[in-house]
């Protein structure tokens, strides 16, 4: 028999080692390939097991982190302040109701989507989960009239166009757009700085009509879209949803979400998810240090050896920060190590403003179908902090039977709060009597208020909790008590901040704060691309 390779010997023991090696070095191209395809998988298999991985902070970002790191094969330790894990993403109870204290709509329950996989890998979804469908976005009431954005697109038209017909091509110009933003996705597969033209490309053509709902409404505010239209109603319910600032689109693609079926809640609300998502990190062999505040990111030279808690110090190869990001710049790290978008954002107070809340819970013997989901109305003027509210709104979380004892139900109410209300509540927190009595004296004022709009409710309902801006910050170290990220205001450049850190290689960010306005898919997607990093950073 003549050997293939070099033709004419019977056994080439030489072309055999050469086509042994040849065969090997094929594989490892191929293996290098796909190495390079997905970064996540190929760790999974290799040789990296033991390399520890330390990330401060236990919200969806840090957690999401966590999980594919350990499916990766990495040895994780997440350090969490809190008792319990999920961040800004969380419920409590008080007085046998749960307070929900995030989700009012989930971008990417609807299935096909990179980001609903990604919220299935990590626990948020899948498995059971079920999904409250919302009916609506929300309504907003003004002179008698009310006005709701139904899940239902053609029903808003229909229902906008019989409010105000003489708005009707500015009704049918938005509601067309609003239907070409349900094609908004949020990319999840890799950090934009790795993608190739290629890769851009791809997602640029996968979200063609975002192209169209920018060209109409690119560079204009919540504000002067609501100026677009005659109808009061219609003008005051635009800007009822999202604090002033925010770009015309975002509202857009907010109620697209909801209109698109992308949006609904998973039963069992915000801290469920969370606790979800620590339990799927914990089975993966991660660990999760509950109420330990870490100190410090020690450093040595251009690198991180790990960690400083209030007793010792934990050694680490590689540090994410998944905290807030002023806090990550303020405490565990020195300013100087802020990326410089970054820094731009925090600086440029005026162009990426944040915004906090002023909330009271109401206790209610019934479930107030007449007012379903979430509702605006106007109210007496009330002055929390610096800023005078005259609008009110109420979650009512009716839909959600674990929240409230039977036949009964809670109802939230959010003032938005500015930054200079967070250096008033700031201020005032110092002297904890006057901050309480303050506390306890505008609930009451937003009960009387709820009343004046609801008189049935008389007799049935009481307030049984109420939180502040100085409570972001207490809880979670949030920026100025944010829980959103910057709003990119339409004169601003929407930043997408590189998690890595000039001059500390293994060191990474995570977090909400990497890309405005922040928000859940934001942090999760950023805590998978600080996963991907480190993974590469190992090849
Ligand atoms: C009222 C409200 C409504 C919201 N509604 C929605 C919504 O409907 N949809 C949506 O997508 N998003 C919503 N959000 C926003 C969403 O909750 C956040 O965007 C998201 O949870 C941020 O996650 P994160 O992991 O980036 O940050 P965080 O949640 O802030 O997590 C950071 C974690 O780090 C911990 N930490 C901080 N410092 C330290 C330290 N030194 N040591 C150890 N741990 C530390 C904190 O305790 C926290 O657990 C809402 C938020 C609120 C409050």
């Amino acid at each position: 028999m003549d050997c293939r390779y070099c033709a004419g010997k019977v056994t080439c023991r030489e072309c055999i080692e050469k086509y042994l090696k040849r065969r090997d070095k094929a594989e490892e191209m191929r293996e290098e390939k796909e190495r390079k395809k997905c970064v996540y998988k190929v760790i999974k298999g290799g040789g990296n097991r033991m390399k520890k991985v330390v990330i401060i902070g236990g919200g969806i970002s840090g957690l999401t982190a966590g999980i594919y790191l350990q499916k990766a094969g990495f040895n994780t330790e997440i350090y969490e302040k809190n008792a319990v894990p999920g961040g800004q993403c969380v419920g409590w109870k008080r007085e046998g109701y749960m307070i929900d204290n995030c989700i009012h709509w989930l971008t990417g329950t609807r299935e096909g989507s990179g980001l609903h996989e990604l919220w299935k890998e990590v626990g948020a979804l899948g498995d059971g989960v079920e999904l409250y469908k919302k009916e609506k976005f929300f309504s907003a009431e003004l002179n008698g009239q009310t006005l709701t954005l139904w899940r239902d697109k053609d029903r808003t038209r229909q229902e906008l166009l019989e409010l105000s017909p003489e708005d009707s091509e500015e009704i049918n110009k938005l509601m067309d757009m609003v239907a070409l933003a349900e094609s908004m996705q949020v990319p999840v597969d890799k950090p934009f700085d790795k993608m190739n033209p290629i890769e851009f490309m791809k997602m640029g053509m996968s979200m063609a009509d975002m192209g169209k709902v920018m060209k109409a409404y690119g560079g204009m505010d919540i504000g002067e879209l609501a100026a677009r239209f005659k109808h009061p109603l219609i003008q005051r319910a635009i800007v009822d949803y999202m604090p002033p600032g925010y770009q015309a689109y975002a509202f857009l693609v907010s109620y697209a979400t909801v209109t698109g079926g992308n949006g609904d809640i998973p039963k069992g609300g915000s801290l469920e998810m969370s606790l979800r998502m620590a339990k799927r990190y914990r089975e993966l062999g991660g660990v999760l240090h509950l109420n330990v505040p870490v100190e410090k990111v020690l450093i040595n030279g251009k690198k991180a050896e790990g960690i400083v808690l209030s007793a010792n110090e934990v050694k680490a190869d590689y540090v994410i920060c998944a905290s807030d990001a002023g806090h990550t710049f303020s405490k565990l790290l020195d300013k100087s190590y802020m990326p410089k978008d970054l820094k731009t954002m925090f600086e440029e107070r005026q162009m990426y403003p944040v915004v906090s809340g002023f909330h009271v819970a109401f206790a209610v013997d019934g479930l107030l179908e007449e007012a379903k989901e979430t509702s605006f109305f106007d109210c007496k003027p009330l002055t929390i902090g610096k800023s005078v509210a005259k609008r009110m709104s109420i979650n009512n979380y009716s839909y959600e039977p674990t929240f409230a004892p039977k036949g009964q139900t809670i109802l939230q109410s959010q003032f938005i709060q500015t930054e200079e209300d967070y250096a008033y509540w700031m201020e005032l927190a110092k002297n904890q009597e006057a901050y309480k009595q303050k506390k306890a004296e505008l609930s009451e004022e937003a009960l009387f208020r709820l009343l004046e709009r609801f008189p049935q409710l008389e007799g049935k309902v009481s307030v049984i909790d109420v939180w502040t801006p100085a409570t972001y910050d207490r809880y979670c170290n949030a920026y100025h008590g944010a829980y959103m990220s910057f709003i990119i205001t339409k004169n601003a450049k929407n930043k997408t901040v590189a998690g890595k850190i000039k001059g500390l290689s293994n060191v990474f960010l995570a977090g909400q704060w990497l890309m405005g306005p922040g928000g859940l898919p934001t942090a999760a997607s950023m805590g998978k691309f600080a996963a991907y990093r480190v993974t590469e950073a190992e090849k």
